[in-house]
């Protein structure tokens, strides 16, 4: 290349030359800028091109701990009402239209009908373009996979598997109304995600009533859908989120579902230097509740660390969980919350 300052005289055929040419590289500028996104490539995030809220992770560890107060909380108890409904305060205070999906569960012990409800807290319901992150609210009956078969029969308190995700909701919930996202934001609480007895290969029930159910309601709702009917472009499962030691990496099954939202969510990760989120695939594709979630149409990742010791133990209890967990993954989500939906 030459230093400008050598360049030939111009001359006024020169001059529609250059203006014909600079034409041509705008127009292939922009030929680039449209097809961009059908290449599946995002443009490179950085740590100032992202705009994070300024998550909170001690409140969102005190709501672990408040969640876990309440006591275990399997579908169709006392506690797990109390729980809903204190999480639909919350985010009614936080500016949500909140809704209540009621269904009907069976307890696979005695062969009752359990009845069970998902709740959705509504930001933005007038965007067409929604995103949904959901958890699982309900608690397993028991510890099945305690090491010590006494500790088997005690309840089941699940702070990670059950409150890390319902704390990180509601933590998300302060920073949504005043954000600068530009999809309407739906944060679910699945329910029944667990009503299931025994450990190992002896298990007795059936997974994922909630997002079941949500699935189904979403894929009635798309029925004829046309360009006003909103319909998801993303959604997020956050599962066993708040192990203390915690590390996340790309589950088998999200990234043959949603490759592109793996892909954005571990690179908006690595702008931050949120050090949680490994560049990695999991050792184990995880059935959870994005399964429901893909199978309704909706392009869904599991953002979940399964290497958890206390997994389904009597041991998953708030102090193997910490703030800097909570509030790593809510950095890394709301980040991508808040990109312009043109830097995707
Ligand atoms: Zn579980």
């Amino acid at each position: 290349m030459e230093p400008k300052a050598a360049g030939p005289a111009v001359t006024p055929r020169s001059k529609s030359r250059m203006l014909v040419m600079a034409a041509g590289v705008l127009v292939l500028a922009g030929i680039v800028v449209l097809i961009w996104p059908m290449l599946g490539s995002s443009m490179a995030d950085t740590k100032s091109s992202l705009n994070p809220a300024k998550i909170d992770g001690k409140r969102a560890y005190e709501y672990l701990k408040k969640i876990c107060a309440i006591g275990p909380r399997p579908a169709g108890s006392a506690a797990n009402t109390t729980q809903r409904e204190l999480v639909a305060k919350h985010f009614r205070d936080q500016g949500a239209t909140v809704t209540v999906q009621a269904f009907k569960g069976v307890d696979p012990s005695n062969g009752q009908p359990v009845s069970m409800a998902n709740l959705v807290g509504s930001w933005f319901p007038e965007r067409v373009e929604r995103v949904v992150i959901g958890v699982h609210y309900d608690t397993r009956p028991f510890p099945d996979e305690d090491t010590n078969p006494a500790n088997r029969r005690i309840p089941f308190i699940g702070a990670n598997d059950g409150a890390s995700g319902v704390a990180m909701l509601m933590e998300i919930a302060h920073h949504l109304k005043d954000s600068k996202t530009p999809w309407g934001v739906d944060l679910v609480l699945f329910d029944g995600e667990e009503l299931v007895y025994g450990g190992g290969q002896d298990q007795n029930g059936e997974y994922f009533l909630g997002s079941k159910h949500f699935g189904a309601m979403y894929a009635q709702s798309q029925r004829g859908r046309t360009r006003t009917t909103p319909h998801y472009v993303a959604g997020f499962v956050l599962d066993m989120i708040g192990d203390k030691n915690l590390t996340i990496d790309k589950e088998p099954h999200s990234v043959d579902f949603a490759p592109r939202l793996v892909r954005d969510i571990w690179s908006v990760a690595k702008a931050l230097e949120v050090k949680q989120f490994r560049d990695r695939m999991g050792q184990t594709a995880v059935q959870d509740d994005h399964l429901p979630l893909y199978n309704s149409g909706i392009p869904a990742i599991d953002i979940i660390d399964f290497d958890y010791p206390h997994w389904h133990k009597a041991t998953d209890l708030p102090e193997n969980c910490s703030a800097e967990s909570l509030e790593a993954v809510g950095k890394v989500m709301t980040a991508w919350l808040n990109k312009p939906k043109a830097r995707r």
